[in-house]
């Protein structure tokens, strides 16, 4: 594909399936005016999760990355009507932005946000889970780590429960088919670690950056 192209089908699928409610628009907008950094998953990737959360038994889920909530409300959007959802973040004043959003939504009672780096949290919540307790997980925070995350939560996995991996395949500074970046080895690492893994079937879409889909067997 051309990069013209590219850009023509990522606008089309915006415009098609781009379509999101009040919350969603106006958690946008004051991420924007709070400084916020522009990097979350658009409309298209997050109706895509809400999609994949709901396919799936929908109870439990896990984000690594929440910035400012974008993402965590189309997975809380597609959670059973009893399900959680739990977040990690490190960095203070996104997770003061985040805890805001999910009250104003009203989804402070099924989001829960873990503060701390993922490294240090996601041990913790191994402790306190039930093994293959998860029913979807999705990866965003740093890339460079998503081979130590993917470690990390495998066996948190329910049998047929999802790992989602956003920017399988690119970020804002670096694309899979130019090695160098730390970035870039690490996602490409991670791809060929869960693509090689027995237990799950996997496939990495290029829709925007890139997102990988990994289903436990079973
Ligand atoms: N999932 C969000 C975007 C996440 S951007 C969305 O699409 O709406 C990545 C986030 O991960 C940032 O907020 C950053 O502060 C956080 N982050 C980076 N490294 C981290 C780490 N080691 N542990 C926890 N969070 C981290
Ligand atoms: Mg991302």
């Amino acid at each position: 594909m051309t990069p013209a192209r590219w850009n023509a089908t990522d606008a089309y699928l915006q415009e098609v399936f781009g379509a999101e409610d009040e919350a969603l628009k106006r958690l946008r907008l004051e991420a924007a005016k709070a400084g916020l950094p522009d990097i979350s998953i658009g409309p298209v990737v997050g109706r895509f999760l809400k999609m994949l959360t709901a396919m799936s038994r929908g109870l439990l889920a896990l984000e690594v990355g929440t910035l400012g909530g974008y993402s965590a409300l189309w997975i809380a959007r597609g959670l059973r009507p009893l399900g959680r959802l739990i977040t990690i973040e490190s960095e203070p004043r996104h997770a003061d932005f985040a805890e805001r959003q999910f009250s104003a939504a009203g989804m402070g009672n099924r989001v829960h946000l873990r503060r701390g780096a993922a490294l240090e949290v996601l041990p913790r919540l191994a402790a306190e889970l039930p093994p293959a307790s998860v029913d979807l997980v999705f990866l965003d925070a740093d890339k460079r780590e998503y081979p130590d995350y993917w470690k990390m939560l495998r066996p948190l996995v329910a049998p047929g429960g999802l790992v989602v991996m956003d920017n399988s395949l690119g970020s804002g500074d670096w694309w899979i088919d130019t090695p160098g970046p730390a970035s870039r080895e690490a996602a490409d690492r991670a791809n060929r670690m869960i693509a090689a893994d027995g237990d799950f079937e996997a496939v990495s879409l290029p829709v925007r950056q890139g997102v990988l889909v990994a289903r436990r067997k079973g």
